[in-house]
């Protein structure tokens, strides 16, 4: 038997290491080869630029990937602001500049992350754009390791490393 080597396709685990850089060329993420990002492929578990490229790699495969604003976390909005009154939070509530905020969205009832942008005498301006939106993302991945998914990950859509949920 001459089994053709395992490739990135939906329906596999992937193991991978990768360094996150921006256009200034800071890093501000990375996952070495020891301790890989996991996810299922064709699943939605990571951004859609970058999953989209990874397909037909093989174990041991590098690539450098580049994704736009648009398949990475958005444009930068400008309009995505939210006014929101001191009163809406606790009295001894410790509001920082940048500080990321829990908040359930009131129409579709997702938890989203906000930003305090200002604060003002009355209020706080939230900024509700991801903190990566309008950002260039450049990956430098490696495919560490491969395996088809169990079942039970296909049914529930993401991996289980270890631990049942
Ligand atoms: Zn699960």
């Amino acid at each position: 038997m001459n089994n053709p080597p395992p490739t990135v396709a939906d329906n596999m685990v992937v193991s991978l290491a990768y360094v996150l850089q921006l256009d200034d060329g800071n890093v501000i993420d990375s996952a070495g080869a020891s301790e890989p990002l996991q996810y299922l492929q064709g699943a939605n578990n990571i951004i859609p630029g970058l999953e989209k490229e990874l397909y037909g790699m093989q174990i041991g495969d590098k690539k450098n990937v580049d994704v736009a604003p648009a398949d990475g976390y958005g444009e930068y909005d400008p309009e995505a602001m939210t006014f929101v009154p001191m009163s809406a939070f606790p009295p001894d509530f410790e509001l920082e500049d940048g500080m990321g905020l829990q908040m359930r969205d009131s129409n579709s009832g997702e938890v989203v992350i906000a930003y305090v942008e200002d604060i003002q005498t009355d209020g706080v301006v939230l900024n509700l754009n991801h903190p990566l939106a309008g950002q260039t993302l450049h990956f430098q991945v490696k495919v560490v390791d491969l395996r088809p998914a169990t079942d039970e990950e296909l049914a529930h859509g993401h991996i289980h490393d270890g631990h049942t949920h």
